[in-house]
């Protein structure tokens, strides 16, 4: 008998439930017991409609208030010392200061740091480990949720982090010294293990990401031997891996004394074969069969072929699930009502995922003539997705095949480019700029909700947004700044902007994943071969550029970015998607430079993210990546210059890559690091310009005159004056003008000092 089994499930419920009574309870208008209220319903309603869906093992342990890691830290008793005093242990205040740094005191503290979970785009908290940590079973949070899921009458199967993956994750010490608390760990989870079995639960599943990692072999032993040790002959363990395959983990994984194993066969089909050649008969083999990273409707004939070839080599117990938890796809595609029609016929959110998973079940069980219609669609979604002339466009793909190795370069190499980009453009040394975006104001918001809802005309959206681009060019010629941007006001998002204009783009009204705590995205989805039926950007930075001599940057989002904030084809590479968005951009380049802007910027916002997490990949992706980048920018003259910013700080490992791209301009983050970052450019030799932010934009603090000249003398020691420019770390769009006037004032004020001082030099 084949069961199914689900990994985990959206936790903030279909409407964003969560969110809301989470804000709610922070700005005190609610209590604890409301908010409980609120998450006790959504359990529920989440664990009926698994039921309901015939899922055998429920998941429990994967609702969180904040976060599953953080969870999972409390429950191992790790709490940093600052955190003991004040709000009682245990109590949600406190949990929420560990999150947000925030107690319902109003004092501040540091809050536990957040980072991407694997290659998603959810964020969890960082475990924080303290000399001599100790463990201890902390709070019952996942015992009562299992108590409250079996007395509805259902199977419990709680989900937890996995001991090794959670040390692996943690920071405060080197690995060394990681692994050495791992027995006192492992005292915990069997501690938890027992406590399960007492509540009557018979299977548990333990995930450990970590295996599909290169791992360090230390760290192989110590998953053999936390296995080993947690072996309970009440409980049985169901190992989840996913995100990657297994590779040259597969035989040990497969040998590992759990009960049994779940393996991710969307994004690693490939490794079915190695898997079944060594997985044994009388462990359980969990599928990952639907996507749970990602949209798209499952081709069910397709799974099935591939369960029917696994039971010709398995005859052990077979389960079919999602290939990762649904945490990561919106709930219900049911509540899209504006989508084309026939895009919605290709589409599963989390709940249609889990009826794919009945589906399957029901096939596998009565027959195929059990399920004939649900078949039938499913079939006829593949084959109109195959042929539709939505997805389909000649024209996008006959540009593609003829992509020259020369559009791939500048026309000559950057000293030449140089050269004559200083003819064209006089600037100063250590020019200054900002990054795009000026404050998004509340009357900037309203203007564009106003248009979207059609409550101005055209005409009048225009002038509102050009009075506010007049606005952006008068405060910066007050503040003297070099090299101007027009400030983006018409911007809801970097990439949806785009995603709105070019075809092969649809954006849902409630499709909302998870990013971090109470906050959400919503992804664009990328459907079908990008083209861009007319210029986007021209006209605004035209009229942001007929007021004014200094120059103004045009301002584009990065096809590498747009491609990793967005939910991406799953019949096409991603690096051809990236380099049918590089076309659309390209021209969009070429556009620009026509209108006579002389400096065009193309953000690159999240191209670190897309790195594999395999290091024997990276090389390819940064390939593709790269050439996606030069692609857009490759047409232009010599005397254009392109400028390219990132978002995040960690080069040393990219560095090259980074100069692949062969931007004239590249503006990073670099403040809170006090310039350190640089000596990746440094050791590298990078030749281009570079503008590290010289201040932090997260934070509302004013930075001084001094403190932005010690960071550039930091610059300086380490990078020629002439390559150095000068500008904050982002975007401004989350901060007030009555923040960023006086930050950029002094920062306009200490590239004034650095040049006086390096004239007397000379
Ligand atoms: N140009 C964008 C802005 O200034 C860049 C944003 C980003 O890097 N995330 O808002
Ligand atoms: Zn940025």
């Amino acid at each position: 008998m084949i069961k199914i089994h689900n990994l985990g499930f959206p936790r903030l419920g279909p409407n964003r439930e969560l969110k809301f009574a989470l804000e709610r309870y922070w700005r005190g208008d609610i209590d604890p017991q409301a908010l409980e209220a609120v998450a006790a319903q959504i359990r529920s309603d989440n664990w009926r409609l698994q039921a309901n869906n015939g899922i055998d093992y429920i998941p429990v342990g994967d609702f969180s208030l904040y976060d599953t890691v953080l969870d999972t830290s409390v429950l191992l008793g790790v709490i940093p010392e600052r955190f003991e005093a004040g709000p009682a242990r245990g109590t949600l205040s406190n949990y929420f200061r560990m999150a947000r740094g925030q107690a319902q005191d109003g004092k501040q503290y540091r809050a536990l740091e957040m980072t991407k979970w694997f290659d998603t785009n959810y964020h969890f908290l960082v475990p924080e480990l303290q000399p001599r940590q100790k463990f201890k079973l902390t709070g019952d949070k996942l015992f009562r949720e299992v108590e409250q899921l079996q007395a509805l009458g259902f199977q419990a199967k709680p989900v937890l982090l996995g001991p090794v993956t959670w040390l692996w994750l943690a920071k405060g010490m080197g690995a060394d010294d990681k692994l050495m608390l791992l027995e006192s760990l492992l005292a915990v989870y069997a501690q938890i293990l027992n406590h399960l079995a007492d509540l009557g639960v018979h299977w548990m599943q333990l995930d450990e990401p970590l295996l599909v990692l290169d791992l360090p072999v230390e760290w192989k032993n110590a998953i053999e031997m936390s296995y080993h040790r947690l072996h309970n002959n009440r409980v049985k363990i169901l190992l989840a891996t996913y995100f990657g395959g297994l590779a040259e983990n597969t035989s040990f994984a497969c040998k590992l004394p759990v009960a049994g194993l779940h393996i991710d066969l969307i994004r690693a089909p490939e490794q079915l074969t190695p898997v079944l050649d060594n997985f044994p008969a009388h462990k359980v083999l969990s599928l990952g069969l639907i996507d749970g990273r990602n949209i798209w409707r499952s081709d069910l004939r397709q799974a099935l072929a591939t369960v029917a070839q696994v039971q010709q080599r398995f005859q052990g117990e077979l389960w079919l699930a999602p290939s990762c938890s649904l945490l990561h796809v919106p709930v219900d595609l049911d509540k899209e009502t504006g989508l084309d029609p026939t895009v919605i016929t290709w589409l599963a959110f989390a709940r249609q995922k889990l009826t794919e998973l009945k589906v399957l079940r029901l096939a596998l069980e009565e027959g195929e003539a059990a399920v004939a219609q649900e078949l039938q669609a499913s079939d006829e979604a593949v084959r109109s997705k195959r042929t539709s002339p939505l997805i389909h466009n000649a024209a996008t793909q006959s540009r593609l095949n003829s992509i020259t190795a020369d559009m791939l370069q500048r026309q000559n190499p950057y000293e030449r480019r140089k050269k004559r980009q200083q003819e064209s453009l006089p600037l100063p040394l250590f020019p200054t700029t900002t990054i795009g975006s000026f404050p998004q104001t509340q009357d900037i918001r309203k203007l564009r909700q106003d248009y979207k809802k059609s409550l101005i005309t055209p005409a009048d959206y225009t002038e509102a947004m050009q009075s506010q681009i007049r606005y952006c060019i008068e405060e910066q010629e007050k503040l003297g700044l070099d090299v101007f941007v027009h400030g983006e006001a018409e911007r809801n998002d970097m990439v949806e902007y785009f995603g709105e204009q070019l075809q092969g783009f649809v954006f849902t009204g409630y499709g909302w994943v998870q990013s971090y705590g109470s906050r959400c995205v919503k992804p664009p989805i990328i459907y079908g071969d990008i083209s861009r039926p007319k210029a986007m950007t021209p006209a605004w930075i035209s009229y942001a550029q007929s007021l004014t001599d200094k120059p103004v940057k045009g301002m584009l989002t990065g096809p590498v970015t747009i491609l990793n904030w967005s939910f991406v084809r799953n019949d096409q590479d991603r690096a051809v998607t990236a380099r049918q968005l590089a076309l659309a951009l390209r021209d969009e380049v070429q556009d620009l430079e026509q209108a006579g802007v002389k400096i065009i910027q193309i953000d690159e916002a999240a191209l670190r993210e897309g790195l594999p997490l395999r290091r024997s990949a990276w090389q390819a992706y940064l390939d593709w990546a790269t050439g996606a980048f030069r692609l857009t920018a490759g047409g232009v003259n010599d005397a254009t210059q392109i400028h390219t910013h990132m978002c995040y700080s960690e080069f040393n490992d990219i560095v090259d890559a980074i100069a692949d791209m062969d931007a004239d301009v590249i503006t990073i983050e670099t403040s809170r690091s006090n310039m350190e970052l640089l000596e990746a450019f440094v050791d590298f030799h990078y030749p281009n310009d570079i503008g590290p932010g010289v201040y932090d934009i997260h934070s509302p603090n004013i930075p001084e005159t001094g403190q932005i000249v010690a960071l550039l003398k930091q610059a300086k020691d380490r990078i020629n004056a002439d390559q150095l420019w000068v500008n904050p770390d982002c975007g401004l769009k989350t901060r007030t003008w009555q923040e960023v006037r006086p930050a950029l004032q002094n920062m306009v004020q200490a590239a004034a000092i650095l040049r006086t001082e390096s004239m007397a030099v000379k």
